[in-house]
């Protein structure tokens, strides 16, 4: 597949992407390189920054280039099993762990209502997204304090937890001992100091 499968994005493709506009269902698709989905331009997802955005003739063309159909609209009219779709967010949080996720950003950002995502996840992955979230930063901040010499407050930043004292009691609820005394445990650098 060659470039020429992408269009530009017009003023007025762009106008209909934002209006949600059905007319031009069909003509053409778009992605959105920050969540690798592609929509019609009539979904009601939450509108892109316009620099993300790639335009396609056909749905092939937006999945040959590596886009994925969104959840909502459907747009290679085929519907996106609820294992890949769980899959997809599960991936995004192991990767975008140290960002502010929320259940809300999750279901724009995958195209489902929070009501479906929270339910849809908990039935495939056994826990709820919130709950996942704060597994995978748990098991990033373990590695961070096992293997640098970052500060436990560095460590609850870079793992998405702003506020380090909430960073500390979630740690020790999953792990049972604070931050410091795990690295001072079992980080080969801290034992014996
Ligand atoms: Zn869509």
């Amino acid at each position: 597949m060659g470039k020429k499968d992408e269009i530009t994005l017009t003023n007025q493709r762009w106008k209909a992407i934002f209006s949600n506009d059905t007319a031009y269902d069909g003509a053409f698709y778009y992605a959105v390189t920050t969540t690798g989905i592609y929509c019609r331009p009539s979904c009601k997802s939450k509108l892109p920054i316009r620099e993300h955005v790639r335009v396609y003739v056909t749905a092939e063309a937006a999945d040959q280039a590596g886009f994925r159909p969104c959840k909502r609209c459907k747009p290679d009219g085929k519907r996106l099993p609820d294992e890949e779709w769980i899959s997809q967010i599960a991936g995004f949080i192991e990767t975008g762990y140290a960002e502010p996720l929320t259940l809300n950003a999750l279901s724009q950002a995958f195209h489902g209502s929070p009501y479906h995502l929270q339910r849809t996840f908990k039935r495939i992955m056994g826990v709820s997204p919130s709950r996942y979230i704060q597994q995978v930063r748990m098991e990033k901040a373990k590695e961070l304090l096992l293997h640098t010499d970052m500060s436990v407050m560095d460590i609850a930043v870079a793992v998405g937890i702003s506020n380090a004292a909430h960073f500390a009691t979630l740690f020790r609820k999953k792990t049972g001992c604070t931050p410091t005394t795990y690295s001072s445990t079992y980080n080969p650098q801290h034992i014996g100091r």
